[in-house]
């Protein structure tokens, strides 16, 4: 999709600290990082927000899961814990119109989140 930030990165015509990619997804270190770890997974495919979601996609939305556990799982924060957000929508905070699974460890979380 023209004119979308992660799409540029999956394409690799807008740099990005990338730590995995795979046929589905790459995975880059947040430039605005809220924790030590501050990993985005996306998928390749460009979709707008958790609303454009189809019933094809959730074999997808399980890959950004599994991807995100086992950067954490290399990083060494499986056992104390990570957290994995997605945000949809204003409200939610969402700023970048690609969806994109937050991986955060390395510090305690607080709960409800803000
Ligand atoms: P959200 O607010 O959930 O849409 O999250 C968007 C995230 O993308 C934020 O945490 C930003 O810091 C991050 N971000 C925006 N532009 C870039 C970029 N060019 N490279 C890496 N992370 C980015
Ligand atoms: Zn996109």
């Amino acid at each position: 999709m023209e004119n979308c930030l992660f799409c540029k990165i999956c394409a690799k015509t807008l740099p990005a600290a990338i730590v995995h990619e795979d046929g589905e997804t790459v995975a880059f270190e947040d430039s605005n990082p809220q924790a030590p770890m501050h990993v985005l997974v996306v998928p390749r495919q460009h979709i707008a927000t958790l609303n454009d979601l189809g019933s094809g996609d959730e074999a997808l939305v399980g890959k950004l899961f599994r991807v995100g556990a086992q950067i954490a799982r290399e990083r060494g924060f499986s056992e104390r814990g990570w957290r994995g957000v997605m945000n949809c929508n204003r409200e939610s905070g969402q700023t970048v119109f690609h969806v994109h699974l937050h991986v955060l460890g390395g510090r305690a979380m607080r709960w409800p989140p803000g």
